[in-house]
């Protein structure tokens, strides 16, 4: 052991370049800047060269490189350890499966060291070397990306939840300790909260808009130049109306996982390397993590307002009628029932109609409801419900019980077995990559055959990842029902003796009202309405 210890290492050192490494990096990538670094780190580490391999001109997806072979070769004769150096992983392959069947696989058994400079990597000791995996996806990442935009730092500092925005959002601002951690801004999150409150209690973004203008409030870009120290006047020159918020401005403020401590990154990208327009990405293709800073608004605030924030909302003049907003629909055809407002003039009420039948009549018919009836149905059925649920008393909390953990229980059993067969079939399947490498590199399969028989593979492994990150959000989602059960017992001791209905009871009561078309004419005519609660309509009341 000393006496290895103490032997000097003997390195070979490799270099590759290709066209596809773009240009970001050529400097510090060129040739004879790797072998330079290289040489300077055998010099401080005491490591003798033993030779220097060049591939230039040759991409790192592919392994079938003449100069990285012959290192191969090499190693293999040599029957004295010592190691491989580069300056990153990626120098070494872009191919995450294979990059790690060398390092982990076949280096170890030929008494060979790993060294990536860069990327701190060295695997005589073990310090860093846990990262390695997570940092072969992302040269594997960037290879496949096709635009060569997202730069492997940017990506890997967004997935270590670090703020990479230019601009830290309204409500926060950058640490001055460390610019990629987001801090509260103590000056306006207030005005978050009331945003978020007046959202919670069915104000429409376009009100809300107004109300933060009439307040006299900068908007977010006035409010970034007033922060460096601009004065109103500077403010009013650049901007007519500084303090005039957009709905749009209040909307992105609504519906922003910034305000529940939660970075999100790669909402957006360059179109391609010639276009430096930014296209939104599918919500799937963002990079969220969690709790990475000091949240503003709660999640279950965050959550209800989710649900009606994408409508659009009109309030009324007297501002009443926007109680139900989002909340009652068609059963019919699935739209949301509009209201008319009040027409002092013509003396009529206000009522609610199906706004598909609003904008065309053949599309639907029209469900229309008086607000006032429609009102009086709703406060009824959720009287009735409450004081029911309470002449339950114990049984009724026992039958929640009982309900959230049967159906918990005998779904995670099978949802385990599955789990079980799918993380086999993974481990299946990279031993399957490994032996076909195996095979290709010993020349018994074509180069052909086995890029075709890895991407069926890695197809398949795709498909895998999705059922799995499926299976988890469906047990994230049983965990939450219970969740709500106990919850929904809280809120409806908070409204016992109601008596009148407000916005912020039917956000948290009711999942959707649905208004039939009446039926009959005169005494006779009936209409039926249907009042789904939020939780637990499997429960039989
Ligand atoms: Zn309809």
């Amino acid at each position: 052991m000393l006496e290895q210890q103490t032997k000097q290492l003997r390195i070979r050192l490799y270099a590759r370049l290709s066209k596809d490494d773009g240009d970001a990096d050529k400097e510090s990538n060129s040739i004879i800047n790797q072998l330079e670094l290289g040489r300077r780190w055998c010099k401080e580490n005491n490591a003798i060269i033993v030779k220097e391999y060049v591939d230039d001109g040759y991409s790192g997806t592919n392994f079938d490189r003449p100069n990285l072979q012959l290192m191969m070769d090499d190693i293999q004769d040599d029957q004295t350890s010592g190691g491989i150096w580069v300056k990153d992983m990626s120098r070494f392959g872009r191919n995450n499966a294979i990059v790690m069947y060398y390092v982990e696989e076949i280096l170890p058994k030929l008494n060979t060291t790993f060294i990536a400079l860069n990327d701190n990597i060295d695997t005589r000791y073990d310090d860093g070397n846990e990262l390695m995996p997570f940092k072969s996806i992302i040269n594997e990442y960037y290879a496949r990306d096709t635009s060569k935009k997202i730069r492997s730092v940017k990506l890997n500092q967004a997935l270590q939840g670090k703020f990479i925005g230019s601009q830290a959002p309204y409500g926060y601002e950058r640490s001055p300790d460390d610019k990629h951690v987001l801090i509260i801004d103590y000056d306006v999150h207030r005005v978050v909260k009331k945003v978020y409150s007046l959202a919670y209690r069915g104000k429409s973004a376009h009100w809300i808009a107004r109300y933060l203008h009439r307040a006299n409030l900068l908007k977010p870009e006035a409010y970034r130049y007033h922060k460096k120290g601009w004065t109103m006047e500077q403010l009013h020159e650049k901007y007519k109306y500084p303090t005039y918020w957009t709905s749009n401005a209040v909307r992105r403020m609504l519906t922003n996982q910034v305000y529940i401590g939660h970075t999100v990154a790669h909402k957006q990208q360059t179109k391609s390397f010639k276009s430096k327009k930014l296209v939104d990405n599918p919500k799937e293709q963002w990079i969220i993590v969690e709790n990475t800073h000091e949240r503003i608004i709660d999640d279950e605030t965050f959550e209800l307002i989710q649900k009606f924030v994408s409508i659009k909302k009109r309030t009324t003049k007297k501002g009443k009628t926007g109680l139900f907003t989002g909340i009652v629909k068609c059963p019919d055809c699935g739209a949301s029932l509009g209201s008319t407002g009040i027409d002092t003039k013509r003396k009529r009420r206000a009522r609610l109609r199906c706004v598909s039948y609003v904008r065309n009549t053949t599309f639907c018919t029209s469900h229309g409801i008086l607000y006032d009836s429609l009102y009086q149905i709703v406060l009824d059925n959720i009287k009735s419900r409450i004081s029911h649920m309470e002449s339950l008393g114990d049984d009724f909390t026992d039958e929640i019980r009982r309900l959230s953990e049967a159906n918990w229980s005998s779904q995670s059993q099978n949802f385990d077995k599955e789990l079980a067969n799918l993380n086999k079939r993974v481990k299946e399947i990279d031993t399957m990559i490994i032996r076909l490498f195996e095979q290709n590199t010993l020349g018994k399969i074509s180069d052909e055959r086995f890029d075709q028989m890895t991407a069926a593979y890695e197809d398949e492994q795709a498909q895998i990842k999705l059922r799995l990150n499926e299976i988890q959000e469906e047990l994230a989602n049983n965990e939450k029902q219970v969740e709500e059960a106990q919850q929904y017992l809280a809120i409806i001791s908070k409204y016992e003796n109601v008596t009148t209905l407000t916005r912020e009871m039917l956000c948290e009561l009711i999942e959707s009202i649905h208004v039939y078309d009446a039926v009959g004419k005169g005494k006779d005519r009936t209409q039926k309405v249907k009042v789904n609660f939020r939780f637990l309509n499997k429960v039989s009341l």
